[in-house]
């Protein structure tokens, strides 16, 4: 239960410190990439509390999540408005969703270090 509230609580976190004044729609792109764990679907059971999701399920295998990094780190190197400084729309919500994707697999990692 605690770790389903950190799902939402660090992206909100994560989004008043580093989006503000638009950190609404900052939170709202980080908490909907837990669309990812759509792939415990492929799985049987759909959900096993003593499963590590890291390293099973497909989108959270470390090739994903170099794509996720890819995601958060391309924007900041070549999606910059002609004054160098904020991100363009598009490249502020690719950026988000890698953000929201390396949270998701931080808080699911530090879950299977309990197991
Ligand atoms: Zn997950």
């Amino acid at each position: 239960m605690l770790h389903i509230a950190l799902h939402f609580v660090v992206p909100l976190l994560a989004a008043l410190a580093f989006q503000r004044p638009r950190w609404r729609s900052a939170w709202l792109i980080l908490v909907a990439t837990m669309v990812v764990d759509g792939d415990h679907l492929l799985a049987t059971p759909i959900y096993d509390p003593e499963r590590c999701s890291i390293g099973f399920h497909p989108l959270h295998t470390l090739p994903a999540i170099v794509v996720y990094a890819g995601l958060f780190l391309l924007p900041l190197m070549f999606g910059r408005e002609p004054d160098r400084r904020a991100l363009r729309p598009n490249a502020r919500i690719v950026h988000l969703v890698g953000l929201g994707l390396l949270i998701h697999m931080a808080l699911d990692g530090i879950d299977c270090l309990g197991m």
